[in-house]
């Protein structure tokens, strides 16, 4: 019997936190291409774990600019089926069954230290990216309660993860090529929920990743570092890796990750100006390799010019609003 070769699934998995800016835009573009390329199929997840960062009205908005850029997508919010199904803060029973199976293996733990007493710990100074963690409750509580009880009231431990002591972490990017990472030299036990049946972004893009049948992630490669943890969430829920693609994020002309700083580049705010969607799918195909700078196109017309190999693997550079006129 012939093997029949797994539908390729990727995924588009915004998080709320303001309207998606030329950066999200030219992530997800790849995104879709690839996908499309080889007769995959795209989910569209909402991510919005991170409550205090999430804006009102984000949501819609996104999938409104998504819409008029021309994306489409087979499943998930906003394809026609229950939305709920692929809000992140709608599954938070899923997370806590994942929380479960980890605590069974005593791969988890309660953690009572505030982010001071993490800074404390610390030795020499870290990137602010990923706090250090010395590992300091790892034995120290029998269970949640029994955590729960030594803090003043309205605070609640955290759930780390038991990061193997000196071990190497290595995967193969099918865009950056081999990464390798110690987790416990770069982030050690790290944070999987603050709430006992909680979840943050670490615990919820594994368990969803693997409960959606997601296979390909494409993401922005300031997510590189924190991949290895999540391998190791794979590792210990017995799932299998998805293959990895973490792109070169949009800066500015400062070299920094784009920003407001460095003028508005919300689809909203071309759209508004009049700026069509082919001109804007167009200028980000140019910085791909895949289009003359000004030329027009829609997503479709890039299928057929589409070629990692002429992607650069330096961050793209904004500078001035090349569609003003
Ligand atoms: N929701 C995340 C973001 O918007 C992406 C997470 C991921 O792709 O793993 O940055
Ligand atoms: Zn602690």
């Amino acid at each position: 019997m012939k093997n029949t070769p797994l539908k390729l699934r990727g995924r588009l998995a915004p998080s709320p936190t303001g309207a998606l800016h030329l950066g999200n835009i030219r992530t997800f573009m790849i995104t879709c291409l690839l996908a499309r390329s080889r007769g995959g199929e795209l989910v569209m997840r909402i991510e919005d774990l991170d409550h205090p960062k999430n804006k009102p009205g984000a949501v819609v908005g996104m999938i409104d600019d998504l819409r008029w850029l021309g994306f489409d997508w087979d499943e998930g919010y906003g394809s026609g089926g229950n939305d709920e199904e692929y809000i992140q803060s709608r599954r938070i029973e899923l997370y806590a069954e994942a929380l479960e199976k980890l605590k069974a293996q005593n791969l988890i733990y309660p953690c009572t230290c505030s982010r001071k007493d993490v800074e404390a710990g610390l030795s020499a100074p870290h990137s602010d990216e990923c706090l250090l963690y010395s590992g300091t409750c790892r034995t120290k509580y029998l269970d949640f309660a029994s955590a729960q009880a030594v803090l003043p009231d309205g605070r609640i431990p955290a759930w780390r993860f038991k990061v193997p002591e000196g071990e190497s972490i290595s995967f193969i990017d099918s865009f950056c090529g081999k990464y390798s990472q110690i987790p416990s030299d770069v982030s050690g036990d790290f944070v999987l929920a603050r709430h006992e049946f909680g979840a943050g972004y670490m615990l919820a893009v594994v368990v969803d990743d693997a409960l959606m049948g997601i296979n390909q992630i494409v993401r922005g490669d300031d997510l590189l570092s924190a991949t290895p943890r999540q391998i190791l969430i794979y590792r210990a829920l017995g799932l299998e890796l998805p293959e990895y693609i973490h792109l070169p994020l949009v800066v500015g002309p400062d070299g920094r990750r784009l920003a407001k700083r460095h003028g508005d580049t919300r689809v909203s705010f071309f759209r508004e100006a009049g700026v069509s969607p082919e001109k804007i799918i167009g200028a980000l195909a140019a910085s791909c390799g895949w289009a003359e700078e000004n030329e027009e196109l829609s997503l479709s017309d890039l299928l057929l010019r589409f070629d990692m190999s002429l992607l650069p693997h330096e961050p793209f550079v904004w500078h001035d609003d090349p569609f003003a006129s």
